[in-house]
């Protein structure tokens, strides 16, 4: 019998070999994003909204089995772009703007503080498999609305 409530539910459920885990917890996210570059030596730095993780995993293998499922549901491709400025997007091949708002899918790592929900979790690596252009993938509302233009 499968002890579904070891953790009185509060896990996760592998996406790909359906294991009950806590951490490290390995996903897919989709968010939306864009770079801002600086003319002095400064890392250029990432904005993110809307972020929204689509698969869990229970360990890396299990992503990488699982990983092709998601991009043929999201009819992309797994092309790891670096930072910009400009990007080629996973699905039509045109140009994406970094520094403008587009649609990003980042597998990241992280390991999860259950019972500490002020400390949440913690990044341990984070990679953009894809990005997505606007044409594409318009901006939602929501996001557009919710982005400071005058910035
Ligand atoms: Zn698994
Ligand atoms: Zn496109």
């Amino acid at each position: 019998m499968k002890k579904d409530n070891e953790w009185n539910g509060e896990c996760f459920y592998c996406d790909s070999c359906g294991k009950a885990f806590r951490s490290p917890l390995y996903d897919v996210t989709k968010e939306y994003e864009y770079t801002i570059f600086y003319d002095t030596p400064r890392i250029p730095e990432v904005e993110i909204m809307g972020a929204e993780v689509i698969a869990k995993y229970c360990s890396i293998t299990c992503r990488q089995k699982h990983r092709n499922q998601i991009l043929k549901r999201e009819k992309i491709h797994a092309t790891f772009p670096d930072i910009g400025p400009t990007e080629t997007c996973s699905r039509c091949h045109g140009p994406v703007l970094m520094t403008s708002f587009h649609l990003a899918f980042v597998e990241m790592d992280t390991e999860q503080n259950w019972g500490q929900p002020i400390f949440g979790a913690n990044v341990i690596s984070s990679q953009v498999i894809s990005v997505v252009c606007t044409k594409c993938e318009p901006i939602p509302f929501k996001i557009a609305r919710a982005i400071d233009w005058d910035s």
